[in-house]
């Protein structure tokens, strides 16, 4: 057999738990979505535990699982996902961060722990910022969405072993990061020199004197959160022999791709939130399907209404998902093996991830179709695949677009 191409979709915190509201249903089951259901009665489903069974998984180890690392063994934090993200290179050994401009007063209290909210002039800010010397340590900082960014310390010896500087709380003193480890008091040291340097450069910015003269809260500090060290991860074009891309709105994921060796792809309209054009990303992971043996497409929108609690909301964006699988469906070549499953459950009532398992259902030819004919979390636990990790999922793709190498002789 030759050699089969992949789409692998991947809906975040699609998975839900049945509402009282919505007739003891889940908003998948609750949704109109006959594209979805379409592919489960065409393919054959499971049910995934992204990490393990009643273990709720984040955004991140969860792809790190789907892309078919051990998220255990490999997974040092989010900040370095993130950092990749924004669009700065790292290097295995970097240390990352997550961060907020933030409003402190001059006792370094917080008054704001988003400035504000700032979205205009950040990266005027950040590049105040980048390339910062802390003696023998390299800096970059770079701006992410709205008032978040993200800072990189470079050199040798350093650990993520530290705390965080961010209080979480107005009215709190901005923390001082303290080594958790011997090892780690370099690390701890630069970072506060950060700290006390930006705090400097930004008061005196040009761009918070402006926002003081319009009463705009100045975004006059950084608080960092979430140390880890970039992670030395074997790349997917050479472990698993395939050219991958993936397309994603939110920096996170963007992150993740760029750390397992999967080419990020922009797309115009892809904007990680509510609004982004998902028909657009429909369009763009057809079109990458004819250059790559492995195309990612990650949607995001679903885990936003489970965050806010929105079951209404949750099921207008099913169907929007669904529509753009309607719009996959006759354009799809034969030769693709689909996946379609969620990164974790984000259940409307608990307004976080849950560990409940999510539905997984693979389409093309050759699967063993079974008789599930709905792409819901029950009817999926009907499926053939039985209850997979997962871990599991990449396996299952490779293997049946016939690029397996087999164990043994
Ligand atoms: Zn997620
Ligand atoms: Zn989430």
């Amino acid at each position: 057999m030759d050699a089969r191409r992949i789409l692998l979709v991947i809906f975040d915190g699609l998975g839900d738990r049945p509402l009282t509201e919505l007739g003891h249903k889940t908003p998948l089951e609750a949704a109109r979505k006959p594209n979805l259901d379409w592919f489960a009665a065409n393919g054959v489903n499971g049910l995934v535990d992204p990490i393990a069974p009643g273990v709720p998984a984040g955004s991140d180890t969860s792809h790190l699982a789907l892309f078919g690392y051990d998220p255990r063994e490999v997974y040092t934090g989010r900040g370095p996902f993130e950092a990749a993200g924004v669009g700065i290179d790292l290097e295995s050994g970097d240390i990352a961060l997550r961060g907020n401009f933030a409003t402190v007063d001059e006792k370094m209290r917080i008054t704001d722990r988003r400035a504000g909210r700032i979205h205009e002039g950040t990266v005027k800010l950040a590049d105040a910022l980048d390339g910062m010397k802390l003696g023998r340590i390299k800096v970059m900082f770079r701006a992410g969405t709205e008032h978040r960014a993200a800072l990189v310390l470079r050199g040798r010896g350093l650990s993520p072993k530290i705390t965080d500087t961010d209080p979480h709380e107005i009215g709190e003193e901005i923390r001082q990061a303290e080594a958790l480890e011997p090892a780690a008091k370099a690390t701890a040291k630069a970072v506060n020199a950060f700290t006390k340097q930006a705090h400097k450069i930004l008061n005196d910015h040009p761009v918070n004197r402006a926002r003081v003269a319009k009463r705009e809260p100045p975004a006059n500090a950084v608080v960092l959160r979430g140390a880890g060290v970039y992670p030395d991860l074997p790349p997917i074009p050479e472990r698993l022999h395939v050219k991958a891309a993936g397309i994603a709105g939110v920096a996170l994921i963007r992150g993740m791709f760029r750390a397992v060796g999967i080419e990020v792809l922009d797309v115009k309209g892809a904007t990680g939130g509510l609004d982004t054009d998902m028909i657009a990303k429909a369009d763009a992971a057809l079109a990458a399907l004819e250059s790559h043996d492995l195309v990612v497409l990650h949607v995001k929108a679903a885990d936003l209404c489970g965050h806010d609690g929105q079951a209404s909301e949750k099921i207008h964006v099913i169907e929007r998902l669904d529509a753009m699988m309607g719009h996959l469906k006759p354009t799809l070549p034969a030769d693709v093996v689909v996946a379609m499953t969620a990164d974790h459950s984000t259940p409307v009532a608990a307004k976080d991830h849950s560990g409940d398992p999510v539905p997984l259902t693979l389409f093309g030819e050759g699967v063993r179709v079974d008789a599930v004919l709905a792409f819901d979390e029950r009817s999926a636990a009907q499926g053939a695949l039985g209850r997979l990790r997962g871990q599991d999922v990449m396996n299952l793709l490779i293997d049946l677009a016939g690029r397996a190498a087999k164990f043994g002789a």
